[in-house]
């Protein structure tokens, strides 16, 4: 029997997503932090295979193939010789292989994805820039994945010209920008994005990363503004950070002095992944998963937290969660079975335990986005000179 598609899917209920593969695989020693190329589908398919499985237990109808940043100039990229070593092509079809495999064991889809390139950054143009896309697209058509996302764009531009290649495909597509409720980093508000993004021809459109839950949904209460008000009626799609984000300004996490070795303070608790599953499903949200923090905890937060709207299907890894700390009515002392009650998670304000740490940070804010000199990108290692620079517009900002 064939698997429902993503579209039958999603006109039935909520369907729930991953987390982030390149926070979490860092953080295990798989992935290195600077280019977050996925060159560990080769190296490690283990520990890729391994994450899948983990969030198909949690409850994730959807395997997205570990591709991020995944475009040939991006796995070359600033003294990143992966393309050199792998090829972009054996990466992409290694990363098909798996999610593929995992989403085998149980009922799950499989997404190839796209993601922001360093030849749009650089300014080279249209051409240059869906080349890349296209390298990529043609290997998740000869793999047959199910459908495909467009995500983590940061120029509603770009996002255009990779749903156009997507689109050749022919298979369904999601397109998820990584943007806040000020918009793009042109200028172009969130609204017009998804708009565009619709017009563009996505079938689900929607924001993913750089936010936390609560902000994200904000852009997309914009984005279902704008849309209705265009009679435009695309599913929406949300994967936010699973770190606390209110303290943001338009460029997301990245701006923010704790990116991306000192986060763990901002980490959401399962129970902030309840609430943002429901505020989402009750927004008209239907694809419902995580980026950048999330780990297969949180998605079954959301899986069971949906668990009605889902026809009572609860993830294997509920066996180990009785909801709302069930469990915990087992424990020997009587104050921590106390706290086996839905009020008592809900009600909690987790004390982060730093003392003298301040609740919210100051975010640099360079203001520079594509057009710039300094984001003009190349083989070549960094060099020590534009390290320099680096640092001290770095001071500036600290001082100012
Ligand atoms: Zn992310």
């Amino acid at each position: 029997m064939s698997k429902k598609g993503i579209l039958e899917r999603l006109a039935e209920g909520p369907v729930i997503g991953d987390g982030g593969f390149v926070f979490a695989l860092e953080k295990r020693g798989y992935v290195k932090a600077g280019p977050w190329t996925p060159e560990a589908c080769v190296e490690h398919p283990e520990a890729v295979r391994q994450l899948h499985r983990e969030f198909l237990r949690a409850g994730s109808d959807v395997m997205q193939a570990f591709t991020f940043y995944a475009s040939d100039d991006k796995l070359q990229n600033r003294g990143n010789v992966a393309q050199d070593k792998y090829s972009g092509r054996s990466i992409n079809k290694a990363a098909c292989d798996l999610a593929k495999s995992v989403a085998a064991e149980g009922d799950a889809l499989v997404a190839g994805g796209l993601s922001q390139t360093p030849t749009y950054l650089s300014g080279l143009g249209k051409e240059a820039t869906q080349k890349e896309f296209r390298h990529q697209v043609e290997v998740f058509v000869q793999n047959g994945v199910d459908f495909l996302i467009a995500e983590y764009f940061e120029h509603v531009e770009e996002m255009e010209w990779a749903i156009e290649v997507c689109l050749e495909s022919k298979m369904p597509v999601a397109a998820t920008m990584c943007i806040g409720p000020e918009g793009d980093l042109h200028g172009v508000s969130v609204g017009e994005c998804a708009v565009r993004m619709a017009r563009a021809k996505a079938d689900i459109v929607g924001l993913n990363c750089h936010f936390d839950p609560e902000v994200e949904l904000e852009g997309l209460r914009l984005m279902k503004a704008a849309l209705d008000k265009e009679g435009l009626k695309p599913y929406l799609m949300a994967q936010p950070l699973a770190f606390k984000t209110p303290d943001t300004n338009k460029q997301g996490f990245i701006d923010l002095p704790e990116f991306p070795f000192g986060l763990e303070p901002r980490i959401c608790t399962r129970f902030d992944m309840h609430k943002y599953a429901r505020d989402a499903w009750e927004l008209g949200v239907r694809f419902i998963g995580g980026c950048c923090g999330f780990e297969a905890y949180h998605i079954r937060a959301i899986a069971e937290e949906l668990s009605a709207e889902r026809g009572g299907k609860l993830p294997a890894g509920s066996e180990k969660h009785i909801q709302w700390a069930g469990g915990l009515k087992m424990h020997t002392k009587p104050w921590v079975r106390a706290r086996a009650t839905r009020e008592y998670w809900e009600n909690l304000r987790p004390a982060s335990g730093r003392p003298y740490c301040p609740s919210c940070s100051k975010p640099d804010a360079w203001g520079i986005t594509q057009g710039s000199e300094v984001l003009k990108q190349h083989k070549e290692e960094t060099t020590s000179e534009e390290l320099k620079l680096s640092k001290k517009s770095l001071q500036c900002n600290g001082d100012s």
